[in-house]
Formats: structure tokens, C-alpha cells, sequence
């Protein structure tokens, strides 16, 4: 597995701006589409591509376009769908599935509520979000759906990371899944007892979207 810490001064500024338990509900939306933005770019650095040419006013160009198959985008309910404008405005054209998972608060074990993907990912770049790399039980699960569908490499991206969850991720798969590669804005100290990142930014679902 490839992590990848975009220590970015902006990604670093706008991080320290979502963390701050002041920034109200809709500078942290805001926050979250713009981080996944720059981490995006950094995340597709690789994505596939095909060369194509163009008719330009004056002659023709040889370029590329993604390729066909399209990337696949998945977010994670809930806190996922935070950062799918953000990263939709980088690939409009990449489909996108869903997988919502809820977290046992006692167990810290994530259940699945809600699966929405293709059965086929032969030979599609795929693409998770997820703002909070915890315990990474929820991320094992949907790098396991999509790599039992074929997919071609799975990129996560987070906003913030934990240790304990990048070390289970370096060791949850064996030699049988596609590269996997995480990206994201920081690696924090530790998880408390609740499975909360410290010092983190609390509960990205909440801040995103209200306490319900
Ligand atoms: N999920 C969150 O929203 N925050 C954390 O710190 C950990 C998991």
C-alpha cells in the first residue's frame, strides 16, 4: 500500500481551519470541498488515460482523455457525500456508487446499510472518500467490495488519517487486491477510546451535516 501526506501549505491552512471547533457548518462544507480538490489532484496524479486527437481552429492536436472504462467514485455514507461535489468538480465524468456504513459505538465495528456499485470494475480506476481514516474498518470493508469487483486500483482519500487505520490497511490485504494507494491531508497522533481521531476534528458527519 502507497500513503501519500499532501503537506501542501494550503492543504495545511485549510485543514487547521476545518479542525477549529468555531468553524461553523457551512465554512466546514466549504473547507471539505476545497481540500478534496487539492487532495484530488494529487489522487489522480495516475489515472488512466487514452490518447486521442482533436481539430483545433488551425490544425490537429494530439491530446489525451480519461479512459474508457471511466473512473468509479465512491463515497461513504454519510460523511463521505461532504467531499463528492469537490471531487466531482475534478472528474465530472467518473460514475459514481455509494456504500453506507454505520459504526457500532460500542464495538467500533461497522455494519453495511446501503450498497449501490457496479457488479463489473475490470479494469476501472477507483476512487474512495471517506474524511476520517479512524480504526479503517469501514475503508477495509469497501476496498474489499471493490476489489472483489475487479477494480484496477483503488485510491483512498481522507482528509485526515490515523495511525492505527493506515496500519491495518497495510496489513488487511494479501497479495490477491489492486494497488491501493491513500492520500491524505495528515496523519494525526491516536485514536481515543471512542475511535475518534486526537486531535482530529471531532465528528465529520455532525459538522458536515448537523447532529442527527
Ligand atoms: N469518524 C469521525 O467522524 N471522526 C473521527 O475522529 C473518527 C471517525
Amino acid at each position: 500500500m502507497q500513503t501519500t501526506v499532501a503537506d501542501h501549505p494550503l492543504i495545511a491552512h485549510k485543514l487547521t481551519l476545518l479542525r477549529d471547533s468555531s468553524t461553523d457548518t457551512p465554512t466546514f462544507r466549504r473547507l471539505a470541498y476545497e481540500l478534496t480538490t487539492l487532495l484530488g489532484y494529487e489522487a489522480t496524479r495516475d489515472v488512466k488515460l487514452e490518447s486521442v486527437q482533436v481539430g483545433t481552429p488551425v490544425g490537429i492536436a494530439s491530446g489525451v482523455r480519461l479512459a474508457r472504462p471511466v473512473p468509479l467514485v465512491v463515497p461513504i455514507l454519510r460523511a463521505g457525500i461532504g467531499m463528492l461535489d469537490g471531487f466531482s468538480s475534478l472528474l465530472p465524468e467518473a460514475d459514481i456508487g455509494f456504500v453506507g456504513l454505520v459504526r457500532d459505538e460500542q464495538t467500533l465495528l461497522a455494519s453495511t446499510y446501503a450498497t449501490r456499485l457496479p457488479e463489473d470494475l475490470t479494469g476501472r480506476d477507483t476512487f474512495i472518500l471517506d474524511p476520517m481514516l479512524a480504526t479503517g474498518g469501514s475503508m477495509e470493508t469497501v476496498i474489499r467490495m471493490l476489489a472483489d469487483r475487479g477494480a484496477a486500483t483503488v485510491t483512498a482519500i481522507c482528509l485526515v488519517a490515523a495511525p492505527e487505520g493506515l496500519a491495518r490497511l497495510g496489513t488487511a490485504f494479501g497479495g490477491e487486491v489492486p494497488p491501493i494507494h491513500v492520500v491524505t491531508g495528515a496523519v494525526d497522533a491516536h485514536l481515543n477510546q471512542k475511535g475518534y481521531i486526537v486531535p482530529g476534528l471531532g465528528d465529520a458527519g455532525d459538522r458536515l451535516f448537523g447532529t442527527i
